[in-house]
């Protein structure tokens, strides 16, 4: 069953949003060479304190950290700890969540650990960022979930193949073993959303008003292909190729969609791709 929220929730998920934008502002700044991805967790934890907020990724199926951090070929997942330093060059991918009043934020962004990065990292985290927003611009009202799933796909399709200079990498690799999923009263709820066209999925649910969705592309700049290291959390590409990772929590309305985890609500991204959000409810 898919949870449909009134305006007056989908208001108390926008304070748990701008919590999770919070952190993404925090730990952006602290995502700096010779951080350890446990300061990076512990800035997490601040925030999440400081607005009087809960955490959802801690305990979470026993997961022992309020934010998932995840470096270089570490696809999702990431566990924060004390040995992992962040070097000049590496990229990770960090995925933070919140609660407020029993209402769930998810979202997650890569950022770039200091400088020189190649041109070909460059582009696979503005490929994964873009392909989310496409999918947020396929958030409209009588559509079904598999447009998302058709216009995140098809963006990434759509651009050059990743190439280390002239040596074309062949294509991106659109991680299929996780998507995005509906929020709520909790973290992860029905529907599952995939970043790519499943024939066997049918079309899915017609997008109403009071839907809640996290849109959340993962893309490698290999295979599409996941194993899961002896931790039981640890998500990394089977070929080793580094990976991206960006999402969004967005609530569609009768006024169209509010990224509830966006800063302005993904106003102005959303003009750019010619979609007009929601106004902001705690505006
Ligand atoms: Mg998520």
């Amino acid at each position: 069953m898919v949870q449909i929220k009134t305006p007056e929730q989908i208001a108390k998920m926008r304070e748990a949003g701008l919590v999770v934008a919070a952190i993404h502002a925090a730990t952006r700044e602290a995502a700096v060479p010779g951080a350890t991805t446990r300061d990076l967790d512990e800035v997490a934890r601040k925030v999440i304190a400081d607005h009087g907020a809960k955490s959802n990724f801690l305990g979470y199926g026993g997961f022992p950290a309020t934010i998932c951090t995840s470096v270089n070929e570490v696809v999702v997942h990431g566990i924060p700890d004390d040995k992992t330093v962040l070097k000049d060059g590496d990229i990770i991918s960090i995925d933070a969540g919140a609660i407020v009043d029993g209402w769930h934020g998810d979202a997650a962004y890569t950022a770039f650990v200091g400088s020189g990065h190649a041109p070909e990292l460059i582009e696979l985290s503005r490929v994964t960022e873009e392909s989310m927003w496409a999918g947020i611009a396929a958030m409209r009202l009588g559509a079904r979930l598999v447009d998302i799933s058709k216009a995140i796909e098809g963006y990434i399709k759509r651009q050059p193949r990743p190439a280390v200079g002239d040596h074309s990498l062949g294509r991106y690799g659109i991680i299929e073993d996780y998507g995005g999923h509906g929020i709520g009263t909790e973290m992860h709820m029905d529907p599952h959303l995939l970043n790519y066209v499943s024939r066997k999925r049918g079309k899915g649910p017609k997008l109403v008003p009071g839907l809640c969705l996290a849109i959340e592309p993962m893309v490698s700049l290999g295979t599409p292909r996941t194993e899961v290291l002896a931790d039981d959390w640890t998500v990394i590409t089977t070929d080793g190729t580094w990976s991206s990772h960006w999402e969004h929590s967005v609530a569609l309305t009768e006024e169209g969609p509010l990224v509830l985890t966006a800063v302005d609500g993904g106003k102005a991204k959303l003009a750019e791709l010619g979609v007009t959000a929601a106004p902001d409810p705690l505006a």
